[in-house]
């Protein structure tokens, strides 16, 4: 097992992507903390899968992207499970509209909880580092759309763009701390994020042509990836981004 005793703690745990990294990680021997925002009955789902895999979790729940409840979800992993090893920002949203029409609370919807969110989510979790003094680990779930336009999605491509560098410059910042940070960018998912798109098979079709493998991703695909960077045989690695994608960001067309 490759996370044995590592507490991990994984934000917007309750579907998508982040389930299947909560469950993958227990299943490599990790204790897993389970984020997701408050009432929100998936969370209990994924700590079930998390105790069926044989490994310890707990669910903490808050809005990513208030700052006092971005420090409250860290401190209530430190006290439930003692301490946490790896930061694992995976909430995330989109919003669909052209730029001419969006909304201030879209735009702050999707720049709150994509970068502001994983801004003090990180703070806090680098401070409770520091204050035990010992090193960890912090892996962002990215997109594509940190480097690649998506038009119609202004406010994400701004969040991840704005993602890449803050991954950038935490690889360096922390470095002394004996923090690694570093970005998956996944392609197009089977996840709740693309169900719309995924139930219109001319928008599937139009999107397959785009990826050179040829299919979408599945979670357990990001969940491979995120193994490796939570782990201790990715010691050497920070500051990068990993791009999970079945070859998409090169070969990009939009319609
Ligand atoms: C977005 C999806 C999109 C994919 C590929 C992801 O970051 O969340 O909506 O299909 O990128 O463009």
């Amino acid at each position: 097992m490759r996370l044995e005793n590592k507490v991990i703690m994984v934000t917007g745990a309750g579907q998508g992507i982040g389930r299947a990294l909560a469950v993958r990680f227990a299943e490599e021997g990790a204790h897993v903390i389970v984020e997701d925002r408050q009432d929100n009955a998936k969370a209990e789902q994924t700590l079930d899968l998390v105790h069926k895999a044989g490994a310890d979790g707990c669910v903490v729940s808050g809005d990513i992207g208030r700052v006092d409840a971005d420090r409250d979800v860290v401190e209530q992993g430190v006290r439930q499970m003692g301490r946490i090893d790896v930061l694992v920002n995976n909430a995330g949203v989109e919003r669909r509209a052209e730029f001419l029409d969006v909304t201030e609370e879209d735009y702050e919807l999707v720049l709150g909880v994509n970068l502001k969110g994983v801004f003090f989510v990180t703070q806090a979790f680098a401070r409770h580092l520091k204050d035990t003094g010992r090193a960890g680990r912090i892996v962002n779930i990215s997109s594509v759309h940190e480097e690649l336009p998506f038009p119609h999605f202004a406010s994400y491509c701004a969040s991840k763009g704005g993602l890449k560098m803050l991954m950038r410059n935490l690889a360096v910042e922390l470095a002394p701390l004996n923090i690694a940070v570093n970005n998956i960018a996944p392609g197009a998912i089977k996840t709740p994020i693309n169900a719309s798109l995924m139930s219109q098979p001319d928008k599937v079709e139009t999107l397959l042509a785009n990826i050179p493998m040829n299919r979408l991703g599945e979670p357990s695909d990001v969940a491979a990836a995120a193994v490796f960077l939570a782990s201790d045989e990715a010691a050497y690695v920070t500051g990068t981004t990993l791009f999970v994608d079945g070859g998409l960001l090169w070969n990009y067309h939009e319609q």
